[in-house]
């Protein structure tokens, strides 16, 4: 372990001790292994309100959340995000332990570093700044809202603490969520909003027989073949200012037959959609189940189910994204994207409750081996954290 000693920078130096200890949680998920209490005992002494709650359901495994709030009134700035990370992966891979978070080359490394540890022990050490020197006096609520399961099914994470919130009377007013946005250095790019992401399963059915005597069967390849094609021929949608076009890629073709000379009795295929905010998943379906009635002919008989992930949304361009371009701008000199770019995050239930966008490290090598992010980013987010806490509170 080469241990490079951080420059000469407090808030650095607290963030950086903060992330590492947080890596030094395995909290694969739905494991929390004592990141929530490293937290927890960060926030108390700041003078948190700190609850844990822990939520289980049918069918998925018992998560622990933290809700932290500072402040009883006033407008509520929530930081969100997650302490649990994806499983490390082949050991060998990684040329240091994922979860020793060791500093070596300017980077800090390990599971999280990017996806979102580093992001979090960063906006702490920002609040920490803030309030010594507002000596704790500011005009408003801060709340920290952090779950243990994002990378998950996400089923007892962020929604239900929402629910809860909701339940106590509880609103927050703008959220920024700490997922890394950044392509190579922090600045560059903040999420306004997601893409949406749906999934159907096409079964066509036909009727079984010998190739030699087709005018018997009913083969239903070739009238998958021609939904298909339905399907890819025209685009969903052109996009619009804030979003790329929508895109539909058939992900599976599945007919399984082992011989030629069998019509087989029924095919199928999976098909991934990422939607514009042109679309919504019922949109979606309609379009698509449209041109499949169209393509597989009087006779045709086909069955699908489908799957959303998430709806896409927007924050359009306001207050909150100015309020981060502004930080950004004070810190760095330039001007970060705003995008709707990548995955879905808990983003996309925050949406119902507030103005939300998300900005954190970078994403380069997030879920990946050797996860790391740079000391120098690391100082970059605090100091834009710090700057969206002044700029909000001023
Ligand atoms: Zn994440």
């Amino acid at each position: 372990m080469t241990d490079t000693a951080p420059p000469p920078d407090g808030q650095l130096a607290d963030a950086l001790a903060l992330a590492q200890a947080l890596i030094r949680c395995p909290s694969v998920t739905p494991v929390d292994a004592g990141a929530l209490g490293v937290l927890e005992d960060a926030l108390k002494p700041l003078g948190f309100q700190c609850h844990r709650l822990a939520f289980e359901s049918p069918g998925t495994a018992r998560v622990e959340n933290l809700y932290a709030r500072l402040g009883a009134d006033g407008r509520n700035f929530c930081y969100a995000g997650h302490t649990d990370v994806v499983p490390p992966g082949d050991l060998k891979r990684w040329s240091v332990d994922p979860f020793a978070a060791v500093v070596k080359d300017g980077h800090l490394y390990g599971r999280g570093a990017s996806d979102m540890k580093a992001a979090i022990a960063c906006f702490v050490s920002a609040l920490r700044g803030f309030l010594a020197d507002r000596k704790g006096q500011f005009n408003g609520s801060i709340s920290l809202l952090i779950t243990g399961d994002e990378e998950g099914p996400a089923v007892n994470g962020t929604v239900k603490v929402l629910d809860w919130l909701k339940g106590r009377g509880e609103s927050l007013d703008v959220c920024i969520v700490g997922e890394p946005t950044n392509p190579d250095h922090v600045g560059e790019m903040a999420k306004i909003g997601r893409r949406g992401s749906m999934t159907f399963y096409l079964t066509v059915h036909g009727v079984q027989g010998h190739t030699a005597y087709p005018q018997l069967a009913d083969n239903p390849v070739h009238r998958l073949v021609r939904m298909l094609a339905a399907l890819i021929d025209d685009p969903l949608d052109r996009g619009n200012a804030h979003f790329e076009p929508s895109t539909l890629q058939v992900a599976t073709v599945d007919v399984g037959n082992p011989v030629s000379n069998v019509i087989p009795g029924s095919a199928r295929a999976t098909i991934n959609v990422r939607f514009s905010s042109e679309h919504s998943s019922k949109s979606v379906e309609a379009w698509l189940r449209e041109r499949l009635d169209r393509a597989i002919g009087p006779k045709g008989r086909y069955d699908l189910s489908l799957q959303v992930s998430g709806e896409s949304f927007l924050t359009p361009p306001g207050p909150l994204s100015n309020l981060v371009c502004e930080s950004v701008r004070n810190v760095t000199g330039g001007e970060p994207q705003l995008s709707t770019t990548g995955g879905t995050s808990d983003a996309r239930f925050i949406k119902h409750h507030c103005p939300v966008c998300e900005f954190g490290m970078t994403n380069a090598t997030a879920h990946k081996f050797d996860e790391r992010c740079s000391l120098a980013d690391m100082a970059r987010l605090a100091r834009i954290y710090r700057a969206m806490l002044d700029r909000y509170f001023n």
